[in-house]
């Protein structure tokens, strides 16, 4: 009683704080209007004006351009489209992806946070059935609407990028043509969040876990060179690449911010034996992360709407958490200001040190780092424990008594507000 009495008070004496909070309500008229669509499956008609994924990419494309039109123009909608054909396409299919693009004052490097619009039931071919798909993936879909809403009052550095794409339960197409077009612009990609089942809290058990996220990533690079994966291999970083640095900044955003969710960093890409739309990204070298629900239902993924001996099948929205969904869209939020107010993370970081007591650390300037943060830990530890900040001019220094040989090494960049970038772990440098 007493604190929801005081809770209008709070809000006035902090509007900003209050508009800038992600509203379940929002997300779930979102969900609704997604699942409205019938079925939003890839090989739907694209045509047809209510019903099927055309109808549903449209809408979500003109609730972008209103966001877009209420910060003055500050989000670019537009469409980047391929056909693709493969054994869930096998007549061919144009995958089209939404963008809405938010240009920071360095405009060709991008954050990136998307969910996939398509849906599916349980014959991944049958494009004609009701399949409302409300946490796969309307979910993540109404996650970024709400992050474009809440981050098209700011300014930022980096580019934002808010994609709704298709094709995923075909084949990860939309995420492929996604990372192919980041290639083909030449942008520098600093994280891509990928958000695939994120909006509820009851498993296949019953239990209800309600103040969890995962987080996905891989360790090693999907994208390295033999050559990399032997230079990695001798100096350690199998919890280091630029995925698992992102991992662990949205482990530490989490437990800052305080938002009652906590992230379980899963340290494989994605769940096991499955894949999403991050997985293109990091073939192409790109730091991405999938974000889950803490415990899956899964007669409520991929069913046809159906009860069978009293069990009820199909992703319906009546099953889904909304205070959850905004707590784990807040968690995105949160990430995405910090990474899109940062300058870039340095890379590559040269360390050196053997048959010394001191370890040396390189790293090239970066713009924009108003200074840079010099971190070690013990070689036998997860998280950074200690560091040092070095001034913006500055691109090298010596960590005193630091036995390179026990240690491990990072270098993030920091903006003049504080914004830092993902860490950048130090190793030889790279072999010509
Ligand atoms: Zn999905």
């Amino acid at each position: 009683m007493r604190i929801l009495a005081l809770l209008p008070l709070a809000l006035l004496a902090n509007p900003a704080a209050a508009q800038d909070r992600p509203d379940p309500a929002r997300l779930k008229a979102t969900v609704e209007k997604l699942v409205s669509f019938g079925t939003r499956h890839t090989l739907s008609d694209p045509d047809h004006p209510t019903r099927g994924i055309g109808a549903a990419r449209r809408w979500f494309g003109g609730e972008l351009a209103k966001i877009g039109t209420a910060c003055g123009g500050c989000i670019e909608t537009s469409e980047v489209a391929r056909a693709f054909k493969g054994p869930r396409a096998p007549n061919g299919v144009r995958i089209v992806d939404v963008l809405g693009i938010q240009r920071g004052s360095e405009p060709n490097r991008v954050v990136i946070v998307m969910g996939h619009i398509d849906s599916r039931v349980t014959d991944v071919m049958n494009a004609t059935a009701d399949a409302p798909g409300a946490n796969d993936d309307a979910s993540g879909v109404a996650l970024v609407l709400e992050a474009a809403r809440i981050l098209s009052k700011h300014k930022f550095k980096a580019t934002i990028v808010y994609a709704a794409l298709s094709g995923e339960e075909q084949g990860l197409y939309g995420g492929q043509l996604l990372a192919e077009t980041a290639k083909e612009r030449g942008w520098t990609v600093s994280a891509v969040l990928n958000n695939d089942i994120v909006g509820n809290t009851i498993g296949q058990d019953g239990r209800r876990v309600a103040d969890r996220v995962r987080v996905f990533s891989e360790g090693a690079r999907d994208s390295e060179t033999l050559a990399e994966a032997k230079s990695r291999r001798a100096d350690g970083g199998e919890d280091d690449g630029p995925s698992r640095a992102l991992a662990k900044a949205i482990r530490g955003v989490a437990a800052a911010d305080a938002k009652g969710l906590k992230v379980l960093m899963v340290r494989r890409p994605d769940r096991f034996g499955r894949g999403g739309d991050h997985s293109p990204f990091l073939a192409l070298g790109y730091p991405a992360v999938r974000f889950s629900v803490g415990v899956e239902n899964y007669d409520a993924q991929h069913q046809d709407l159906r009860t069978e001996s009293g069990k009820v099948y199909g992703d319906t929205v009546d099953r889904m958490d909304f205070p959850y969904l905004a707590k784990v869209t807040a968690l995105n939020i949160a990430t995405l200001r910090r990474l899109a107010s940062a300058p870039a993370a340095p890379t590559p970081v040269v360390i050196g040190g053997a048959l010394a007591t001191d370890t040396s650390v390189k790293w090239p300037a970066v713009p924009g780092a108003a200074k840079y943060r010099v971190y070690w830990r013990a070689a036998d530890a997860d998280a950074w424990s200690r560091h040092v900040d070095v001034p913006g001019s500055q691109t090298e220094t010596a960590l005193k008594g630091v036995i390179v040989d026990d240690s491990f090494v990072g270098v993030s960049a920091i903006a003049a507000d504080g914004a830092e970038s993902l860490v950048s772990f130090g190793g030889r440098a790279a072999p010509r």
